[in-house]
């Protein structure tokens, strides 16, 4: 008899089925049209009845599975009245035959972390930029995001009635990342993809003293980190608190599967341990390559500004 696959391959596979359901009640509630919006701090802080409904799905479907893993959402909600139809019991075979890195093959249910962003770049969902928006469940250990899986449920929606809509990329640190072509960006540019509800001096002049060649501005953080892997972008620069570990944890142990970087403005590295605080401070920096050439040209008056 074959032994059973480790852990935290059998989460990943799960998690990957969690984020299609998850994307396809993303679909439903825009469909239906009534968005329920709530504003949380602010007009610039908004939760829909798709972020609630997400939410409720995806941590109450792990912790059935996995009920000694800890699991962090962004939405303060109770998943006690779960609906059965918000339960996602499958998941992915194709992960289930892939080899679990040695050094991850012994974690138990006890030592896992789960951060869950239910729909990252609300806002834009909001207003039907609707490629922006992205299912993020990303998975740590030891304080460290090592897999991941986003969701874009509506990757293709204008590529017209034929093409396929949504998609799901996954990935584990020793194995690789999946479901995308990996791309890297235009040699010799400075493409910086950033904020685009988010803006203020600090995160402009922070840009600026990158002499860009270009600036994207996209909503979300998953959807931010899909530009760097596809080579749309060769940075992601947001000099602003504002973005969580929720935000960067599935992000990136995708990005990292692949050989990227992704680190706080100053280059410390983000922890994703249960006890840490949820809000990334000192903003984020993101490379697939050429992290360095970035890093060290984030000027000293933008780093004072940005306490840890
Ligand atoms: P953005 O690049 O603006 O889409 O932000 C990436 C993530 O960080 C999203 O989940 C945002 O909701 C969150 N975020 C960034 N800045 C703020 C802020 N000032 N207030 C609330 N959430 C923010
Ligand atoms: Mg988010
Ligand atoms: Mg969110």
């Amino acid at each position: 008899r074959m032994a059973s696959p480790a852990l935290l391959m059998r989460v990943v596979a799960s998690a990957y089925s969690i984020a299609e359901k998850a994307a396809t009640i993303v679909r439903d509630v825009m469909a239906a049209g009534d968005l329920g919006i709530v504003e949380k701090t602010g007009a610039n802080d908004l939760q829909t009845k798709a972020d609630r409904l997400v939410q409720m799905s995806i941590c109450a479907s792990l912790a059935q599975k996995f009920p000694k893993v800890t699991i962090i959402g962004e939405e303060e909600l109770s998943t006690d009245e779960v609906t059965e139809e918000l339960i996602e019991d499958g998941h992915c075979e194709e992960i289930l035959k892939k080899t679990c890195p040695a050094q991850y093959a012994e974690i138990k249910e006890e030592e896992l972390v789960i951060w869950v962003d239910p729909l990252d770049g609300t806002k834009e969902y909001t207003e039907g930029l609707l490629d922006h928006v992205t299912v993020l469940i990303g998975i740590a250990y030891g304080g460290k995001a090592i897999a991941g899986v986003i969701n874009q449920p509506y990757y293709n929606y204008e590529a017209g009635a034929g093409a396929v809509l949504g998609r799901t990329i996954w990935g584990v640190l020793g194995i690789g990342a999946f479901g995308f072509q990996l791309t890297e960006a235009p040699a010799g540019k400075h493409i910086i993809v950033t904020t685009r509800s988010h803006s203020s001096t600090l995160v402009n002049d922070c840009i600026s003293a990158l002499n860009p060649d270009s600036v994207i501005r996209v909503g979300g953080a998953g959807n931010k980190i899909i530009q760097l892997i596809e080579g749309k972008a060769s940075a992601y620069v947001f000099a602003s608190p504002g973005c969580k570990k929720w935000d960067t944890c599935a992000p990136e142990a995708i990005l990292c599967a692949v050989g990227g970087k992704i680190t706080d403005i100053h280059g410390n590295s983000f922890q994703y341990n249960k006890e840490v605080k949820h809000m990334n401070s000192a903003g984020v920096l993101a490379t697939l390559r050429n992290y360095d050439y970035y890093a060290s040209r984030i000027p000293n008056t933008v780093k004072q500004s940005l306490v840890p």
